[in-house]
């Protein structure tokens, strides 16, 4: 599916839980790309999502190595070195690398594959996804694994005990249809660690817009990237659950 998800009367709808409580975020700023898309926040699951969602091609663009660097080089490269960013799941990947050869994907691994080069280095059999062609060449030559395509997930089965997914969710066109095959690679017993889809992440760019916000004294309050869900309570996750 792409473009927007609205119901009949042309009210958006959250793409995780499908509710129609959703407003437009207030700290997440407004993105010029190919026209204009802004965040929504999701008032029942509490995920945010970009409307209307890219297709296929602008994701492509969006994740391209030459766009990242045109746009932002210096606080992308920032962002991308800033291991805190990722300091709760190295700790997780530590402690879960008792058996070598567990595998495990990074969904959304980025040009500098960071979390593939770290995987890779506890003795986890280390894999990732990129959309776009140059990102995925970019990731492959930084960590010297092998960096697929989402397609490529087709020709695997059941056999990554961990699945990460890093600040994705919320650009898919589709997240639950991503979401369904990630499953579908997923060891009987393995687990999928989402960062994200809640509202701002804990990066350079949210902080220095946290900044401004205090200087102006409009919506001063910051949102990390950990909010705690109950399974039985969220409706993200029941909705989630139901289709899996
Ligand atoms: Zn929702």
């Amino acid at each position: 599916m792409t473009g927007d998800l609205v119901d009949l009367v042309g009210k958006r709808r959250c793409y995780l839980c499908k509710s129609s409580v959703v407003s437009m975020s207030h700290n997440r700023r407004q993105i010029r790309f190919y026209g204009l898309r802004a965040y929504y926040r999701c008032g029942e699951c509490k995920s945010y999502s970009l409307f209307p969602k890219l297709n296929q091609t602008e994701i492509q663009n969006l994740y391209s190595t030459k766009y990242i660097n045109e746009v932002n080089p210096k606080v992308d490269s920032i962002e991308q070195v800033n291991v805190n960013r990722f300091s709760l799941l190295f700790e997780y990947l530590s402690k879960e690398s008792v058996r070598t050869e567990k595998g495990f994907l990074d969904f959304g691994c980025g040009a500098t594959a960071e979390v593939v080069i770290f995987a890779g280095e506890l003795g986890y059999k280390a894999v990732g996804v990129e959309v776009e062609a140059t990102t995925r060449m970019e990731a492959e030559r930084s960590s010297g694994k092998l960096i697929i395509f989402p397609t490529d997930l087709q020709n695997y089965t059941h056999e990554f005990d961990i699945i990460f997914l890093g600040d994705v969710i919320e650009h898919l066109n589709n997240p639950l249809e991503t979401l369904n095959d990630i499953v579908r690679v997923l060891s009987p017993n393995g687990h999928v660690v989402i960062q994200g889809p809640l509202e701002g992440a804990y990066t350079l760019s949210n902080f220095l817009l946290s900044v401004k916000s205090k200087v102006l004294k409009k919506h001063p309050q910051i949102f990390r990237h950990i909010t705690y869900l109950s399974q039985h309570e969220n409706p993200f996750f029941k909705h989630l659950i139901s289709v899996i």
